[in-house]
């Protein structure tokens, strides 16, 4: 007996066995039992959803010797005739190859005829959308007035291109495209029947290439079966397709999460030697970025049991939830303009070093090396802080009553971290021999610690000597101190630079590529020394 592919072995005979679509089959297994079955109707989905398979088994239903009802009998001569395909009342059309007119006259030229074996005559017309327009309107006449013996099971899918005169006709239904998980479980059945061994991973990889399709999916485990040699390992579907494993594919986000952009070309030139089909490369990555949202918004079990889980549970944690929604759309886009690039391992690779090069301010994240890195902002107020006069505020040894200027004071000192903190958001009210009298207002009272005061008094000690005190006075509201000068200066240079960006042409086109955003709150100066404030 020669091989009968699994795609026709396994064609559903009965509604039971169909996989998903529950809507469209509970509608018609209660048009079937309750005797009230249209005249025509219409499926449209993609290919490979079970339209015509549907189709067949309402012939079936409709003709059973047992009876019409939603459960044909699978034994009588009617329904054996239709599942071997040689039922006479079953006329089945495929209208891609009969669009002329004269085709469909002749096959409405015995529609007035009763059946020959069955109850109903039943015309089951696959893309129906192919029809000339001609053919449509010879059709449409029957169509308004078909005898009583007659139903027509029209599929397409494409239902926009049917005349509205046809669609008003006909009973529509939607068949959807099937979720992975629903094939990958249809393929465990199948390999259990068949006695295949086949590793967990192959399966989900060829749910995954089935792009919602039972039929292309047995269609993909045929040729593995094949390319495998009877067995089905992961590693032999993921070259049949081209795909990567999936640790391959986590170990480019891995690298793009951790910002190093030599792993990441040295992980592109490894991967680059299977000669993968990099635009299923791309739908992996965009398949993991979903696996990383999915375990950001519910949670790391959500993807627990997944191959690769622990890496993508890492990356819920690394990555900015906006972060993967960018990578997702670049990953997306590329994809679709792979054939834009003059190679697509170049498109691959730009896409990848577009991830990276979109990267949050990483205030926001975790600072990574080689990241472009803005400033802290006491070192950025440092370089904004008016240069020291030439004259040294004062000298050391000098008296405290001749400090007039606290900030030059202050960068003289060379003070820095916390302490410089707490001193830049001091103003200086008095200074005597005895006394530097400072304020600081109230809402920064947290920066004054006691250590911290304690500090400053000392380097204001070894500056002026040991008798002099050190009054800091809370106020409601300070003078503008020098941290207040400096942000002020900073929030004018991101404004500016917000304006510029905005205007920048690359970054419209980007934007209008992308349908993208400029995310105002992240732009920020990277180097203090050479903003548009400096310029
Ligand atoms: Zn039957």
């Amino acid at each position: 007996m020669s091989y009968l592919v699994l795609a026709r072995k396994w064609r559903p005979k009965t509604f039971a066995d169909v996989v998903g679509q529950e809507h469209v089959l509970r509608a018609l297994a209660n048009a079937l039992e309750s005797d009230r079955v249209h005249h025509a109707y219409l499926f449209a989905g993609t290919r490979g959803v079970g339209k015509t398979t549907i189709a067949r088994i309402l012939a079936k239903a409709l003709n059973c010797e047992a009876g019409v009802s939603a459960e044909p009998c699978g034994r009588c001569d009617s329904c054996t005739a239709i599942d071997e395909g040689r039922f006479v009342d079953l006329i089945e059309v495929d209208a891609a190859s009969r669009t002329k007119v004269d085709d469909t006259r002749e096959l409405l030229e015995n529609v007035q005829y009763t059946p020959a074996a069955g109850r109903y005559k039943v015309y089951l017309i696959d893309e129906v959308h192919m029809l000339s327009r001609s053919s449509f309107n010879a059709f449409l006449k029957t169509l308004e007035e078909p005898p009583a013996h007659v139903k027509f099971l029209l599929a397409t899918t494409d239902p926009q291109k049917l005349p509205v005169t046809v669609l008003s006709r006909c009973l529509q239904f939607n068949l959807k495209r099937l979720p992975v998980a629903l094939i990958e479980q249809r393929m465990q059945q199948i390999c259990a029947a068949e006695g295949i061994d086949a590793e967990p991973g192959a399966l989900a990889r060829l749910a995954r290439a089935a792009d919602g399709s039972v039929r292309d999916a047995l269609s993909l485990l045929d040729q593995a079966l094949a390319f495998g040699g009877g067995g089905l390992r992961d590693a032999d579907v993921a070259s049949l397709l081209g795909t990567l494993d999936r640790g391959q594919v986590l170990g480019l986000l891995d690298a793009v999460a951790a910002g190093d952009a030599n792993v990441l070309l040295e992980r592109i030139a490894a991967l680059d030697e299977d000669v993968p089909d990099y635009e299923r490369v791309l739908d992996d990555l965009a398949t993991l970025l979903q696996r990383v949202a999915v375990a950001q918004l519910a949670g790391a079990e959500a993807v627990a049991g997944e191959d690769g889980g622990e890496i993508l549970q890492s990356l819920a944690g690394r990555l900015q939830p906006a972060q993967v929604q960018l990578y997702y759309q670049v990953a997306i886009t590329s994809r679709r303009d792979l054939s834009l690039a003059p190679e697509p391992r170049l498109g691959f690779e730009m896409a990848l070093l577009r991830m990276l090069a979109f990267r949050p301010a990483p205030d926001d994240a975790m600072p990574k090396a080689g990241a472009p890195r803005r400033l802290s902002q006491a070192a950025a107020r440092r370089q904004q802080s008016p240069p020291a006069t030439t004259a040294s505020p004062a000298a050391p040894g000098g008296s405290a009553a001749g400090v007039a200027d606290w900030p030059a004071l202050v960068t003289d000192l060379g003070l820095s971290g916390a302490l410089r903190t707490l001193a830049d958001n001091c103003e200086l009210v008095e200074a005597t021999d005895e006394q530097l009298h400072l304020r600081l207002a109230r809402r920064n009272a947290h920066l004054a610690t006691r250590r911290l005061k304690e500090r400053l008094t000392e380097r204001l000690r070894e500056r002026f000597g040991a008798g002099v005190k050190v009054r800091l006075e809370l106020v409601e509201e300070a003078g503008e101190t020098v941290a207040d000068r400096a942000a002020r200066a900073e929030r004018e240079r991101e404004r500016q630079m917000r304006e510029q960006l905005g205007n920048d042409p690359e970054v419209r086109e980007l934007v209008d590529s992308f349908d993208a955003e400029l995310a105002q709150e992240s732009i920020r100066p990277i180097d203090a020394g050479r903003g548009p404030a400096s310029d």
